[in-house]
């Protein structure tokens, strides 16, 4: 008896592992992991394409993962800075005519109520510039307990190519729902939202987002479609995300898809349908997850989509969604996008970052990522070394003229965002220098040790939020060399780069 028991069981763990093994549920069993004990939101949103703004309805389920008590929770609403009395907005006035080709137009957001438990809450909006919203518990939250936060609210769309907006056949819908804010230091970090960089930062978290919208356009979210239904003229979808840092969702009309499976990751590009170089966006999109998986460590999502929009800047970044601009036409100025925001999946999605306060660790890192892909791969004709000598010229001859105008240049890569003076300045000391300070390192401490340094990196800090001292710490163990000094040198600008400082 006991023998055919043992058999029994044998054969029982026998067919369970055969099945994890065939369904990749090694990552499913990481993510899952990963998401335990996360904050949820429950978000259901209509998407109203006539008077072109979202009915929302969005349940939070906060857990105090802080080590304090609290007695409130701050929320990012990105969404405000479209209004039209904001006085911080997303873009620059050099770009304004870009992100409203059909001129200047306003959004933003309107919250109607604000529940706890069921019960109206006390709530009110703050930030600099009214750009978050304060939730009162009306009782001490202790560490590890939960709360459920239920806010209803309307976010109306500005016409703009922006992150956030309608414009053509496409309705882009990202950093739209009020975010739940990072607790530091005994304050939640809630900094406008600036025009200069991707000013985000927010922990990870459990998705359930139920989309409604009309039936005419192509879906593209972060995390995957559950559930898809019909109700007259529109379709509902259920997506699920699991130990994401946000989440978005970008509508196109016209639209063609084409998927691939990659390392049990199903790519899908959402692109137009009289797209001609689809086939080159997806099998860079393919290269690029594999490259990163073999170089930093195993992507744990089962979908990653590239989806083709409107959009003031070459590109974006989101959990498990990329947009490239449609304005790209060289097919090389596409693939270096379509690798650079892969490689943020890496690079901000998997491993966090304050993106206001330390742009330079996301932005500097895939920068460097994408320079090592076309390291790999050379039939793009774009070698390494082409794209550490074309940022080497362009630091040199942009600090050239900056001196000569200004008489002096500021050569840090650690301001926060808004203190760069401008957006020139914040893309060579933050993108640019990035890559040269990476391939010095590279030439201090040799290639493959830089390689185990990422490696490590990667692995100690998925899912988690990275500081550059935590960068530093993780590469100089992983090295073996005493490397703070030269990070420290290259960040605060006083590292010198060909002639310049
Ligand atoms: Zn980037």
């Amino acid at each position: 008896m006991k023998k055919r028991i043992m058999r029994f069981l044998m054969l029982n763990i026998f067919l369970i592992s055969l099945l994890l093994s065939l369904c990749g549920c090694s990552d499913y069993g990481q993510l899952t992991k990963a998401s335990k004990n996360l904050s949820a939101y429950n978000l259901d949103v209509k998407i109203d394409d006539i008077n072109m703004q979202l009915l929302c309805n969005q349940e939070v389920d906060f857990i105090n993962n802080y080590s304090v008590l609290l007695d409130k929770v701050c929320f990012n609403m990105y969404a405000a800075a479209y209004r039209e009395d904001a006085e911080i907005v997303p873009y620059t006035s050099a770009n304004q005519g870009k992100v409203f080709p059909n001129g200047v137009n306003f959004g933003g957001i309107e919250i109607k109520t604000v529940l706890i438990s069921g019960q109206d809450a006390d709530y009110k909006i703050v930030g600099q510039d009214n750009n978050a919203l304060e939730v009162k518990f009306g009782k001490s939250l202790e560490p590890h307990d939960s709360v459920s936060i239920s806010i209803n609210y309307v976010v109306k769309l500005a016409e703009c190519t922006h992150r956030l907006g309608y414009f053509e056949n496409s309705i882009n819908l990202g950093n739209f729902f009020p975010i739940l804010a990072i607790y530091k230091q005994g304050e939640f970090i809630i900094d406008p939202y600036y025009s200069t960089g991707d000013p985000f930062y927010s922990d990870i978290a459990n998705f359930n987002v139920k989309i409604e919208y009309p039936e005419i356009y192509t879906l593209a979210t972060t995390g995957k479609v559950t559930k898809e239904a019909i109700n007259g003229n529109s379709k509902i979808a259920e997506c699920n995300a699991l130990a994401v840092r946000d989440f978005a969702i970008f509508l196109t009309k016209n639209s063609c898809v084409f998927n691939k499976i990659v390392d049990k990751t199903q790519i899908s590009y959402v692109g137009y349908e009289d797209d001609v170089n689809f086939q080159e966006c997806l099998d860079a999109a393919c290269k690029a997850l594999t490259f990163f998986n073999k170089t930093f460590g195993k992507y744990p999502y089962s979908a990653l989509t590239i989806v083709k929009a409107p959009f003031v800047h070459g590109g974006m970044e989101y959990p498990n969604l990329v947009i490239i601009s449609d304005s790209l036409t060289e097919e090389i100025d596409i693939v270096k996008v379509i690798v650079h925001e892969i490689a943020h999946q890496w690079w901000y999605g998997l491993v966090g970052n304050n993106e206001i306060d330390e742009a330079w660790l996301d932005e500097g890192l895939a920068e460097y990522s994408t320079a090592l892909f076309f390291k790999e791969h050379m039939e793009y004709g774009l070698s390494y070394q082409e794209i550490v000598n074309q940022a080497t010229a362009m630091y040199s001859l942009y600090a050239d003229i900056v001196n000569t105008v200004q008489g002096n240049i500021k050569t840090s890569m650690k301001l926060k965002v808004n203190e760069y003076n401008s957006e020139y300045e914040y893309s060579y000391m933050v993108y640019v220098k990035g890559v040269i300070m990476f391939d010095n390192l590279k030439e201090v401490i040799g290639e493959k040790r830089l390689l185990a340094c990422f490696k490590k990196y990667f692995n100690t800090y998925k899912y988690k939020i990275a500081t550059t001292d935590d960068l530093i710490m993780t590469f100089k163990k992983t090295s073996g060399y005493d490397i703070e000094g030269f990070f420290d040198s290259w960040l605060s600008g006083q590292a010198i780069v060909g002639n310049i400082s």
